[in-house]
């Protein structure tokens, strides 16, 4: 294969099998999981950045002296850069300091430039700050992932049909980690458009929100919120599984350990709640989840310290 550009490598990731052969699962389900991490910047969230950047190219809101500003944990950050590395935009990324090294190291590594702010802020604090930059800089173009409709649209113009395209009406259920929200609410609009019976489940570590508990800091990266995604407005949601830092850690060290899949703390999360998902359903059901990104950004973190 012969490309120009990294973004020509965006999508069309593979989808991984597991069986009771390997896990603890009915008779005849499995657990497909769409392999995200495969992207050339390592993460899901490189199809948001690509639609975010044609999108405002095409339209106008993005022209050659623009600088891209956004909020983000990390991968955003570096979808973004990368895919404006191709179009030579400018970025700049306001990150809370919590979260880890190595993605602000590649971020910078792709020419973007990165500001902190205080982790006891969290995200919103990050917001706060990137909103205030644009404020003072003309050319700015701020996507704003937590509150764009851009966001979960990307997915349902390219993950969803993916997915539907590959597995078709068999699936029975979609799991899947909730951050801002997008890849979560894209995927399942669009499979529920086709697989009216699905069930549509989030997936959230403890500490986040959305079942209900405290707002607490946890050690898994890239899930959890601090309030409810917009974009789940008018979505009709099964339930959300709240997953411990330790239950998703040691699922992120066995899904390397047995199957040499390096992925992040959010697929192993997302991996632990599809099994107790496949637990609740019947024999012969089919439940497919996303690993949003990979292990290799975690190490400073201690991912694969037991
Ligand atoms: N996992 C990881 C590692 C992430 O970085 C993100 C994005 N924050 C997600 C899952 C969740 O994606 P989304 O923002 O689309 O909910």
């Amino acid at each position: 294969m012969l490309i120009h550009k990294m973004g020509a490598l965006i999508g069309s990731t593979p989808i991984f099998k597991f069986t009771h052969h390997d896990h603890p699962l009915p008779k005849n389900s499995c657990i497909y999981a769409k392999l995200e991490h495969l992207n050339p910047g390592g993460s899901v969230k490189d199809r948001l950045a690509k639609y975010l950047i044609t999108e405002g190219l095409r339209s106008g809101r993005i022209t050659e002296q623009t600088t891209i500003i956004e909020p983000t944990a990390g991968n955003t950050g570096i979808a973004l850069a990368l895919v404006a590395l191709e179009h030579k935009l400018k970025t700049i990324f306001v990150v809370p300091e919590k979260f880890s090294l190595e993605k602000q190291q590649i971020m910078k590594a792709l020419g973007a430039k990165v500001i902190n702010t205080p982790s006891q802020e969290g995200i919103k604090g990050a917001i706060a700050k990137a909103k205030e930059l644009a404020q003072s800089m003309e050319h700015s173009y701020l996507p704003l992932q937590f509150e764009n409709p851009a966001n979960p649209k990307a997915y349902t113009h390219s993950l969803g049909p993916e997915i539907f395209n590959e597995l078709g009406a068999q699936i029975t259920s979609f799991v899947a980690g909730v951050g801002s929200g997008g890849t979560f609410a894209g995927v399942a609009q669009y499979l529920k458009e086709q697989i009216p019976h699905i069930r549509l489940v989030g997936v959230e570590p403890e500490g986040s929100i959305l079942n209900g508990g405290a707002e607490h800091p946890h050690e898994i990266e890239g899930i959890g919120v601090e309030f409810i995604p917009p974009f789940f407005e008018g979505l009709s949601i099964d339930g959300f599984e709240t997953i411990s830092d330790a239950e998703g850690f040691a699922c992120t060290r066995e899904l390397a350990k047995k199957h040499g899949l390096l992925v992040g703390s959010s697929s192993g999360a997302a991996f632990v709640a599809a099994l107790r998902e496949a637990q609740r359903l019947p024999e012969n059901s089919h439940i497919l989840t996303i690993f949003p990104d990979k292990a290799d950004r975690y190490l400073s973190k201690g991912i694969y310290n037991t």
